[in-house]
């Protein structure tokens, strides 16, 4: 810095944008790669790219990071946890942001949901569909849905095991506010490819099962599965739906056990 004028302030501002450039750039590249290996994976399956939604997940994301995945031409995002989420939904309530609840929902955050979300993937009780529907009345809003599956049989993970989802999917029909759209889960967390292959395997299954089932097929098309150490498995067999969190915006300071019960990395 030259001159008594040029302050730190100026400095320090520089120093800013110098740093969301570099983001930007960085994270314009890490977007390309992922659609690249959705593609590939796409092809190795017969699949068309289409069909695979990319959620980017902005848990632990600042603000000020989402703008410039906006202007990289993101417009949703995934967030686990519902204050997170709603603080977000405000700060960049100048863009126009899909925004999607992945993580574990309490009932008492419902009426919030209400207000700003655009879908839920993380449905897995009769009573958080009862409250979110009630809530989505008084606001007059609907929210697109998924059935969140414990497809591991961990006893640690969120979801309804296999069984239960049948006659819990005929249950939702009730509820006007609530558009069903599909399931969603988080595969086992393993070194094995094979052993993640497997969950991914028991819900393209149970999704048949429920086509073949259910009055309306539409409302168990999406298979919401895949995320970045795992999705290219996940497209493999059958996802629709990819969540992409830290291959897409570097790696989180918290650990994963903040956001999942049971996990210790
Ligand atoms: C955090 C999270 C993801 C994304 O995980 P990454 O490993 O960062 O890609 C996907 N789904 C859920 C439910 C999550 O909580």
């Amino acid at each position: 810095m030259s001159g008594a004028k040029s302050g730190s302030a100026d400095a320090t501002v520089d120093d800013v944008h110098a740093r969301q450039a570099q983001f930007k750039r960085k994270f314009q590249r890490r977007l390309a790669d992922i659609k690249h290996r959705i593609e590939q994976a796409c092809v190795r399956s017969r699949r068309v790219s289409s069909d695979v939604r990319l959620l980017p997940v902005s848990k632990t994301v600042e603000p000020d990071r989402l703008r410039q995945a906006y202007t990289a031409g993101c417009r949703e995002f995934g967030e686990n946890k519902v204050q997170e989420a709603m603080h977000k939904a405000q700060e960049l309530g100048d863009l126009s942001i899909h925004w999607s609840i992945i993580g574990h929902l309490q009932t008492n955050k419902a009426r919030y949901v209400a207000r700003f979300a655009h879908e839920v993937q993380s449905l897995d009780s009769l009573k958080l569909a009862e409250t979110l529907d009630r809530r989505l009345q008084i606001e007059g809003r609907a929210l697109d849905v998924l059935v969140q599956v414990n497809s591991s049989g961990e006893s640690s993970k969120y979801g309804l095991s296999p069984n239960e989802v049948p006659a819990f999917m005929a249950s939702l029909e009730a509820f006007d506010c609530l558009h069903i759209r599909g399931l969603m889960t988080l595969a086992v967390f393993s070194e094995s490819d094979e052993t993640v292959r497997k969950c991914f395997v028991r819900m393209r299954r149970l999704r048949e099962r429920l086509q073949q089932d259910l009055p309306d097929p539409a409302t168990c098309h999406a298979l919401s599965m895949g995320m970045s150490g795992d999705f290219e498995i996940a497209i493999e067999e059958g996802s629709t739906c990819v969540r992409i969190g830290q291959a897409l915006f570097g790696p989180r300071a918290l650990p994963d056990s903040y956001y999942w019960p049971g996990e210790t990395n």
